[in-house]
């Protein structure tokens, strides 16, 4: 699983709260790639998430 943040991103943090151990959000959402592997439910939690629909997942 591939995760992208595109430049959608607002920072609103929602995506952290849901799956903090893969995304982290200061001016804008990161994924942390090493843990995406182990987080893929919660990443897709995110990705539904996402009021701006910036987590790309390929
Ligand atoms: S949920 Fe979406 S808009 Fe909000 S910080 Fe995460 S990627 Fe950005």
């Amino acid at each position: 699983m591939n995760v992208k943040v595109n430049d959608s991103c607002i920072a609103c943090g929602a995506c952290e709260s849901i799956c903090d151990a893969v995304f982290s959000v200061e001016d804008v959402a990161k994924v942390n790639e090493a843990e995406v592997a182990a987080n893929e439910d919660c990443v897709k939690e995110a990705a539904d998430a996402c009021p701006v629909g910036a987590i790309e997942i390929e």
